[in-house]
């Protein structure tokens, strides 16, 4: 995936009046968004075409799909119908799960991501043990696109050696969770920009802050 500056929005808010006025305002700076549960449960899958038919994104629905295969299938037909460019999903259901997510994501020839280990604190408890088995796992797949996290750079780096350097991974953490933009692009492909973004009183020059 092609995505400029190498960041891309995490567009959780409430509305779509809060979102059109934050795309409104960083659009010079980002051509990726990633919409999750409160945007699209606010306002229905419908948002994802307006973002792109009115700024042009790219839109990565993070549903961290979580399935059994036949569920995940609907999951990811219903989100690439309304228009999706990627879709989220999580690795520690399994290789049913995921190839369900996979084969439908070929079929509309749109991007699949793979979660590996998740960003916050409570992911050391339990997905942090399973998080490279997962990135093997995506491997023997062939999956080419993951997420792991900004906020532990050494876990980051493990993903990477496991995943390869062809692969593509984007990381979320960066700013209020407490990740580095640089630090983590330095082993990443794109970071993941949520509230540092749409939270602050200048959303354009936080984008150029984090560019910096
Ligand atoms: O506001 P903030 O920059 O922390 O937002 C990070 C975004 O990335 C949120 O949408 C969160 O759900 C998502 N995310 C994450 N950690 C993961 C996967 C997704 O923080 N492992």
């Amino acid at each position: 995936m092609n995505i400029k500056n190498n960041l891309i929005l995490a567009l959780d808010v409430g509305s779509e009046y809060e979102a059109i006025n934050i795309c409104e305002k960083i659009s010079d700076n980002i051509d990726t968004i990633k919409i999750g549960y409160p945007l699209a449960l606010a306002e229905g899958l419908e948002i994802i075409k307006k973002l792109k038919d009115h700024f042009g994104f790219k839109v990565i629905c993070d549903f961290k799909v979580a399935d059994i295969d036949a569920t995940n299938e609907k999951i990811c037909e219903e989100t690439f119908k309304a228009g999706a460019d990627a879709i989220i999903c999580h690795g520690f259901v399994g290789p049913d799960s995921v190839k369900a997510c996979l084969d439908v994501a070929d079929k509309y020839e749109k991007e699949l991501f793979l979660l590996t280990e998740m960003s916050h604190p409570g992911a050391k408890m339990f997905l942090q043990s399973a998080a490279d088995e997962i990135a093997k796992m995506g491997v023997e797949m062939g999956i080419k696109n993951y997420v792991a996290p900004a906020t532990r750079l050494n876990r980051l780096q493990d993903i990477r050696n496991i995943v390869g350097e062809d692969a593509f991974i984007i990381s979320p953490g960066v700013g209020k969770q407490g990740g580095d933009a640089k630090k983590t692009l330095e082993i990443s492909d794109a970071i993941i920009v949520g509230r540092s973004i749409y939270e602050s009183d200048n959303p354009k020059l936080a984008c150029e802050e984090l560019l910096k």
